[in-house]
């Protein structure tokens, strides 16, 4: 029998859509699976083994394509669509402010004022004293008044359309002046220089990438200069011969030729982690009390909540800002600002906010405290898994991660995992398929979980994968 004979007798075993689809249809599993997941998961199962029939693909048999195979299939693949994409995952990588893995995780007491009002209506621009239209800033605006000193708060969908409202705001077709050493590309294509253009501004560029001078500013300054701008190098550091311009130099300056102060902090704290044993990053109050007249940070970088653009400062620039039809285009939404006041609340007891708010409970939790979680899941790894686990518990280092302390490395006692039968990246690809996933790292050939950032209840989910990989046996 030639190939082409065979491939039509194997096509022609094939079974029809329809036939599929009513096995399908008489089995109850599919009672709560759309039509459209059920088509999808028969069409892909009977392409892919047409086309491998059609290549000659010698390992497909009639046994392949008898119908209780097929459904077999399609059920998997039913079932892996109807899950959903967005999926919590257990970082164990020990980067805080993990960009790729949703940045900040929210307090307990925040995500319950979030689900009240996602499943309620609320005041959201409703002034509930005179019965009429109010503001949807005015939940934040008092709080980050009073915990900042600023005269006034606005926030946006995120900080960098923050820094592009702000930008248009006070500088379109203007000058601002921004130092060398600040031109800043926070990744993600956001860039300093770039985000100037999109707002009309114009760009110019002082001093040097490692010193910049106040007379850099001053030699420079002409009847076009709208703004000077000062960005937070959050997320590198320029060390050695250097010099920058403060923002109360600048605003000094500024004062003297009508030209205001912005400040983009980025990563922009509330408490001092100096008082933590951490580095000094500057905080918004500290910010304020110098003299910026805008300053612009994120929400879910070392504030530890929602993603949001936070804008403090001047009464009357922000009052221009409310103004600005782009701020309708990046307006904060309802759940954010449920969870932005709610994490903002916290901070009204700094002590306490340094242990409810799980970024800042991480970022300063002690050595001792995550040596003994490493302990912890150390001991339950061995126990759970009768001693098949090579684990060893290794001095590394941790990070916070998105754009904050660029320079530092946090101590961490991790634990690092080989196991006889498995290669690391075997291990490193079966956590990250586990359900949830579990993303570590490998290092000095090991998988590395970094307690720092592992949950209390992540700890039996990483035992329950651990024990079902040793199950399942290597290859
Ligand atoms: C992170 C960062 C931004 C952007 O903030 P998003 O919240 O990611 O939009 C802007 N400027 C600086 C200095 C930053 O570090």
């Amino acid at each position: 029998m030639d190939k082409s004979d065979k491939n039509n007798k194997l096509l022609q075993k094939l079974p029809s859509v329809g036939s599929l689809l009513e096995s399908a249809n008489s089995d109850t599993f599919y009672n709560d699976v759309p039509k459209s997941v059920i088509l999808n998961a028969i069409h892909t199962v009977i392409d892919e083994l047409r086309s491998r029939i059609l290549e000659n693909d010698s390992t497909v048999t009639e046994n392949n394509l008898s119908g209780s195979n097929l459904l077999k299939t399609i059920k998997a693949l039913a079932i892996m669509d109807m899950q959903p994409n967005l999926l919590p995952v257990v970082n164990a990588t020990g980067v805080v402010v993990h960009t790729n893995l949703g940045r900040s995780i929210l307090p307990e007491v925040v995500i319950d004022n979030l689900a009240q009002i996602a499943g309620r209506y609320s005041n959201l621009e409703f002034n509930l004293a005179i019965g009429q239209r109010g503001s949807r800033y005015e939940s934040v605006e008092g709080l980050l008044c009073e915990l900042t000193g600023a005269e006034s708060a606005m926030v946006v969908n995120n900080n960098a359309g923050a820094v592009l409202l702000c930008l248009e705001t006070m500088a379109k077709g203007r000058k601002v002046i921004v130092s060398r050493g600040e031109l800043v590309e926070i990744g993600g294509s956001f860039r300093v220089p770039d985000i100037m253009t999109k707002s009309g501004a114009i760009l110019k560029e002082v001093g040097t990438t490692n010193r910049t001078h106040i007379h850099d500013y001053q030699n420079v300054i002409d009847d076009e200069t709208g703004l000077f701008l000062k960005v937070h190098t959050s997320n590198y550091s320029i060390v050695g011969f250097t010099a920058e311009v403060s923002v109360s130099e600048l605003a000094a300056l500024g004062s003297r030729h009508h030209i205001p102060v912005m400040e983009d902090l980025g990563s922009g704290t509330l408490i001092d982690f100096s008082k933590y044993g951490l580095h000094k990053e500057p905080t918004v109050q500290e910010s304020v009390a110098s003299g910026a007249d805008i300053i612009t940070f994120s929400g879910d970088k070392l504030l530890g909540g929602p993603q949001a653009g936070i804008i403090v400062g001047n009464r009357t620039v922000i009052a221009r800002i409310r103004q600005n039809p782009m701020t309708r285009a990046l307006r904060i939404d309802k759940l954010t600002l449920a969870a932005l006041e709610a994490t903002l609340r916290l901070y009204r007891n700094p002590e306490k906010a340094v242990n409810a708010i799980p970024t800042l409970r991480m970022i300063t939790a002690s050595i001792d405290d995550i040596s003994k979680q490493a302990n912890r899941l150390k001991r339950s790894l061995t126990r759970k898994c009768n001693n098949r686990l090579e684990l060893s518990l290794l001095n590394l280092s941790s990070r916070t991660g998105g754009g904050s302390f660029p320079l530092l490395e946090m101590p961490s006692k991790c634990i690092a995992i080989s196991i006889s039968g498995f290669s690391t990246n075997e291990i490193e690809e079966t956590m990250r398929a586990n359900s949830p996933p579990i993303i570590g790292r490998i290092e000095e050939d090991k998988f590395i979980l970094d307690p720092r950032t592992i949950q209390d209840d992540d700890i039996p989910v990483i035992v329950k994968a651990f024990e079902n990989m040793l199950q399942k046996g290597g290859s």
